[in-house]
């Protein structure tokens, strides 16, 4: 069959390129990093759309909320010059950040800290339902070790915020330790009593293993470096193959765009290459140590991470 007469996703997969959608699920951008470069970057490798999440000025923390409002603001304001220079497509998450929250107990002690926590998930939400994000984020607990004090005010508060946002139906993204299955384990248990759909409750930066079990049936956004494509095609062997029954999940960078640490984390071309790198393990002969998948159903996967996946959880893009 020609090209021309290939329909729905299969159109943009060659056997060997993706030339369809491609969204990063959880990166940020800093005006005093490389910014639109980095976008541009994103963008001349293929990328399409990105899910822009808020990084607050760990430098210089806000202590106010006029300080929150406007940093708030600020990313807003990225997310339209990203649109208007580079044309990519973009969502924002807007929130306060958990390791925000434990810089500042020694500063302002628990019980102020958490309020301006609260208050800035508040403000976010009213961006939510204004139109102006697509979520809160990220929120979560600190993935290091804190003292138990500290740990069980950071629990209490995240399953108020997780209350917060369920009273508005708006989804969360999480920063969370890592502890495998266990951490999803127990953000399923807070979420539940927090009463946040399973819809809603997204990880980020997520390990490759996408099986339900393993994520205790969670959205998440799996951090691709390089050894992720061969733990999201195992849990695609395990899962059985049924994609269209999976519960969402996404790929991201957490690209920083921090100057001073270029290498901390994946940079703004990365998902294009991974796409392609996927596309071609999954398609692989058995016998060549892939998995033999034929080119439609490579396709529609593509289209799911890519393009279904990112609608269902944060609607459509403009
Ligand atoms: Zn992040």
């Amino acid at each position: 069959m020609s090209a021309e007469g290939i329909q729905g996703p299969e159109r943009f997969w060659s056997g060997t390129e993706w030339t369809g959608p491609i969204t990063d699920g959880h990166l940020h951008l800093d005006r005093s990093g490389r910014f639109l470069d980095a976008a541009h970057d994103f963008h001349r490798s293929g990328g399409t759309r990105m899910i822009l999440v808020h990084k607050p000025n760990f430098e210089c923390l806000p202590t106010t909320m006029d300080a929150i409002h406007a940093a708030y603001l600020d990313t807003l304001a990225m997310a339209d010059e990203v649109r208007d220079s580079v044309g990519l497509k973009v969502q924002v998450v807007l929130g306060p950040h958990p390791v925000t929250w434990v810089h500042q107990i020694p500063s302002m002690g628990i019980e102020a800290a958490t309020k301006l926590h609260l208050d800035a998930v508040d403000v976010a939400l009213d961006y939510f339902e204004s139109g102006d994000c697509v979520a809160v984020g990220e929120v979560g607990r600190p993935h290091f070790l804190v003292e138990d004090e500290v740990w069980n005010a950071a629990n209490m508060m995240l399953h108020e915020v997780l209350h917060r946002c369920s009273k508005r139906s708006c989804p969360v993204q999480l920063h969370v330790e890592d502890r495998a299955d266990h951490t999803f384990a127990e953000i399923d248990q807070i979420r539940h009593s927090a009463g946040l759909p399973v819809k809603f409750t997204l990880r980020h930066y997520a390990p490759s293993n996408v099986t339900e079990s393993f994520r205790s049936g969670l959205p998440v956004t799996v951090s691709m470096g390089k050894e992720s494509i061969q733990g999201i095609a195992l849990s695609l062997i395990e899962e059985g193959l049924v994609v269209q029954d999976m519960t969402p999940f996404l790929m991201e960078t957490d690209y920083l765009d921090d100057l001073r640490r270029p290498g901390a984390v994946l940079g703004p071309k990365t998902l294009p290459k991974r796409t392609n790198e996927l596309g071609r393990y999954l398609q692989m002969p058995v016998s060549e140590g892939g998995l033999g998948w034929n080119r439609a159903t490579v396709a529609n996967l593509l289209w799911m991470l890519h393009r279904v996946w990112p609608d269902t959880l944060y609607g459509e893009c403009r």
